[in-house]
């Protein structure tokens, strides 16, 4: 995080600081810059099961950090979107998928806030660090094959069975605990 800036990006001083895990200070020009917490979004999609079990809906990472390890469709929220309005919009780009939304209700009426834990995320050697909500949204029906996948973010999906899932195979650790407490798994 300290090479993030070796030089003060105002006046190009060498004494910038960075303090709190969050901000940058130069005492030369008086330059500040909060490197503040991005807001990401991650979603459960429960398939329910003719015989009353469900199976989760999770991405196998196709790009950096974490390429080939498990994830969960969603992402970071955009300028000028809410948490919610960011998750409808990553489905329908990750994964190909508009869930129903019946006309006039509100997203909250079909996606359900259940966890958010912090997370960093790091890029290209700079560390995001993150507010990851976790919401659950249910899909009677669904099948791998109504899915059309965004090719350079992901490389398969996958419907689970809880028995089925790999908690060593998660792409992030935030990602993992939000998945046991959704199957209320005692971490
Ligand atoms: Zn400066």
């Amino acid at each position: 995080m300290l090479s993030m800036f070796n030089f003060c990006p105002s006046c190009a001083s060498k004494k910038i600081k960075f303090e709190e895990g969050k901000v940058f200070r130069c005492p030369d020009c008086g330059f500040v810059y909060y490197h503040n917490i991005a807001a990401a979004t991650g979603c459960i999609i429960s398939v329910p099961q003719t015989d009353g079990a469900q199976r989760l809906v999770f991405l196998v990472r196709g790009k950096e950090p974490a390429v080939g390890k498990l994830d969960l469709p969603g992402g970071f929220v955009d300028v000028g979107e809410g948490a919610l309005v960011g998750l409808y919009r990553e489905l329908q780009e990750e994964i190909g998928w508009t869930p129903p939304v019946p006309d006039g209700a509100p997203l909250a009426s079909v996606f359900t806030l259940f966890a958010s834990f912090s997370n960093v995320y790091e890029y290209k050697n700079i560390k995001y660090n993150t507010c990851d909500m976790y919401f659950s949204v249910t899909a009677p029906g669904l099948k791998p094959e109504d899915l059309r996948l965004e090719q350079a973010e992901v490389s398969a999906v996958r419907f689970l069975k809880p028995e089925e899932i790999d908690f060593s195979q998660f792409a992030f650790e935030s990602t993992r605990r939000a998945v046991k407490a959704y199957l209320n798994i005692l971490d």
